[in-house]
C-alpha cells in the first residue's frame, strides 16, 4: 500500500498546506481521516475533520487491531490513530492516502509500510511556530507550552523522513510536494 505521510510541528502550517494540496487536485491523493478522543473544536465536523470517538471505544477498537497506528499525543491523555479501514477505503477509490499525523505515528508506519513517501514540514524559525500557535487561540498557555516542547522533540527526528519541505511560501511548498509525489511514483 502506498502512503504519503506529512508531519511537522504544530504551527508549521501543515493543515493549511494539506488543504491546498488536496484542493489543487494535481496528484491522486485523499486525506486519511484520523480518529481522536479529543473534543471537536468549533467548526470541526465528525467524519470530515476527524472521527471523534469516546476513549473507551477508541481503546476497544485499538485492542481489536483496527488501527494501523495510534499515539497518545502531547502527554495529555488524548489519543489519535489511523484506522486501517480508512486507508483501505481510499486505496479502493484508486487514490493514495495522505496522512497528516505526528512523527511518532509516521515513523511507526514507515517501518510497516515500505512504499511510503514521508515529508516533514518545517518553517524557517521557531518564533514562527510560536506566533502561529498563539494566534490560533484554541489552546491554553499550558497546552501551547506542551506543543512547543513536542515541536522541539519532533524537529530532532525530522531527518528520519525522506524529505523536508519548508513552508515559508505556501504555493512553493505545495509545488514541491506535488513534484516529490510525481517523481517518487513515476
Ligand atoms: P490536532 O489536535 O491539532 O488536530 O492534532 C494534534 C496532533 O495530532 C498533530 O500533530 C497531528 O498531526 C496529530 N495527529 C492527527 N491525527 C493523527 C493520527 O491518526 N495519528 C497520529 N499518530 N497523530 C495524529
Amino acid at each position: 500500500m502506498r502512503l504519503l505521510i506529512i508531519s511537522g510541528p504544530s504551527g508549521s502550517g501543515k493543515s493549511t498546506l494539506v488543504r491546498h494540496l488536496i484542493g489543487r487536485e494535481a496528484i491522486p491523493v485523499a486525506k486519511s481521516i484520523s480518529a481522536t478522543t479529543r473534543p471537536a473544536r468549533p467548526g470541526e465536523v465528525n467524519g470530515k475533520d476527524y472521527f471523534f470517538l469516546p476513549k473507551d471505544e477508541f481503546l476497544r477498537r485499538r485492542a481489536a487491531g483496527e488501527f494501523a497506528e495510534t499515539n497518545e499525543v502531547h502527554e495529555s491523555g488524548v489519543w489519535y490513530g489511523t484506522l486501517l479501514a480508512e486507508l483501505q477505503r481510499i486505496v479502493d477509490s484508486g487514490r493514495t492516502p495522505l496522512l497528516e499525523i505526528d512523527i511518532q505515528g509516521g515513523l511507526r508506519l514507515l517501518e510497516e509500510f515500505k512504499d511510503t513517501l514521508s515529508i516533514f514540514i518545517t518553517t524557517a524559525s521557531p518564533d514562527e511556530f510560536r506566533k502561529r500557535l498563539s494566534s490560533r487561540g484554541s489552546e491554553s498557555p499550558e497546552q501551547i507550552a506542551k506543543r512547543l516542547e513536542t515541536a522541539e522533540r519532533e524537529l530532532k527526528l525530522a531527518h528520519l523522513y525522506s524529505h523536508q519541505v519548508c513552508n515559508d511560501s505556501l504555493d512553493r511548498a505545495v509545488d514541491e510536494i506535488v513534484s516529490l509525489f510525481k517523481s517518487h511514483w513515476k
